[in-house]
């Protein structure tokens, strides 16, 4: 999905100051309200078009700014440092205008593509329902084909921007009872009869992710919304997963070194006993256990994004898998160590430490969880470390 190369180094660096004034003037001082008022910021998700981030990784000739990999990590980790949520939904309406652009037909792109680079529509991607998540396989929302193309019926959950998302790209089963082989992709345009939204959550945090839901009640696809057909759909849903994974992993790494960055300025500031409160060793030493999660959680982090850019998506599994693993893992002990060393003043609010746990525990979820992760990296160890002979 990367442009290798992407933007040269003088024109990125110019688009980071960019993505850094904008973050800095729209998101940062809106941030609180919208955790305040559980409020989905769709049209702030919107305005990002300005700088071209709904297309970030798209080619320049359909409309995107052609950007790496690596370098749409940098401008989410940038985001991310004030606001995950927002960076994820923007991130998710940006996926499916990528998938449009890289698989869809001529037909999808001219109906949607414009609409999702300049945020006049925002775009999901729904594989999750209230009963099936962690086992994607065993979906229930049913595709039945008919004289006028394909009848949808089911329920998705928990899907991100579906508060007001139009463009879902979802996944159903065509074969009840066949489990991954009978799984198909089709393109779903919220505004049509048929579809349902549901009201979005209200969770511990993290509201600007917009997760909601939706019913498809005889919803009429045709022909030409199929995006991945029967048996493709799977793959076609695990093809990005492992980039899903890494620029989450990524993004948490940013909210702890923000965090950590905070911590120390102000231990190095407020004095107890006569000295730096950084100069305690019980407290210094919380902070380097942090800075060491740090540096580990990077290091994964960056050999998957390697993994990604260079290998292919096989090989990216379990480089991705270890990067989210540990980093979600760590992310809330270590966002709370920063809280803890800054005292009370570590739960004020403006400092957004509460806004990055909240958007840490949703780490673990998205994405594939914890779980899922480290039974990847379980079922793995038999090839990746190879049996050593074991005499008995
Ligand atoms: C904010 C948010 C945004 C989301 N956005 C999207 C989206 O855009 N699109 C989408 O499709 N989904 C989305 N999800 C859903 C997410 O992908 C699921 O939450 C995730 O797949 C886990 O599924 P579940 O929550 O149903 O947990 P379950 O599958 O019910 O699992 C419950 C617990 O059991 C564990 N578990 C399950 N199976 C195993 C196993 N084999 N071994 C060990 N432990 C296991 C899980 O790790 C978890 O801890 C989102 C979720 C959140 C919270």
């Amino acid at each position: 999905m990367s442009h290798p190369n992407g933007l040269p180094e003088e024109d990125f660096r110019d688009l980071l100051v960019r993505v850094k004034d904008f973050r800095d003037r729209v998101i940062s001082p809106q941030v609180l309200d919208w955790e305040r008022n559980r409020t989905f910021p769709a049209e702030d998700i919107a305005s990002a078009h300005q700088l071209g981030l709904l297309g970030m990784e798209i080619d320049p000739e359909l409309g995107g700014l052609g950007v790496s990999f690596g370098q749409k990590l940098q401008i989410l980790d940038l985001l991310a440092e004030v606001s995950m949520p927002y960076a994820f939904s923007l991130v998710n309406s940006h996926n499916v205008a990528a998938r449009l652009a890289r698989h869809g037909t001529e037909e999808q792109r001219s109906r949607f593509l414009t609409d999702l680079l300049t945020g006049k529509k925002l775009g999901s991607t729904a594989l999750t329902e209230p009963a099936a998540g962690s086992d994607f396989s065993s979906i229930t929302t049913e595709a039945t084909s008919d004289d006028n193309g394909w009848r949808l019926n089911g329920e998705k959950a928990w899907i991100t921007n579906a508060a007001t998302s139009s463009v879902i790209v979802a996944y159903v089963q065509t074969n009840p009872g066949s489990r991954a082989r009978g799984i198909a992709s089709f393109l779903i345009d919220g505004t049509r009869p048929g579809f349902e939204r549901i009201a979005p959550y209200d969770l511990i945090g993290s509201h600007a992710i917009g997760t909601g839901g939706f019913r498809l009640n005889n919803y009429l696809a045709q022909e030409t919304d199929l995006l991945a057909p029967a048996g493709d759909g799977f793959s076609a849903a695990l093809s990005t997963i492992n980039e899903a994974r890494t620029y989450v992993a990524s993004m948490c790494c940013s909210m702890i070194e923000t965090s950590l960055r905070l911590s120390v300025g102000y231990t190095t500031e407020r004095e107890s006993f006569g000295k730096p409160i950084i100069e305690h060793q019980g407290l210094s030493w919380q902070l380097a256990r942090v800075a060491n999660q740090l540096e580990a959680a990077r290091a994964l982090t960056d050999k998957a994004i390697a993994a990604v850019e260079h290998g292919d998506s096989e090989s990216a599994i379990l480089p991705a898998a270890h990067a989210k693993k540990f980093t979600t893992e760590v992310v809330e002990s270590a966002l709370s160590a920063c809280a803890q060393a800054m005292g009370a003043n570590g739960s004020r609010e403006e400092h957004l430490i509460g806004h990055r746990l909240t958007a840490g525990r949703i780490a673990n979820y998205v994405d594939g969880s914890t779980e899922i992760m480290t039974d990847r990296i379980a079922k793995s160890l038999p090839t990746t470390y190879g049996p050593v002979k074991f005499d008995q």
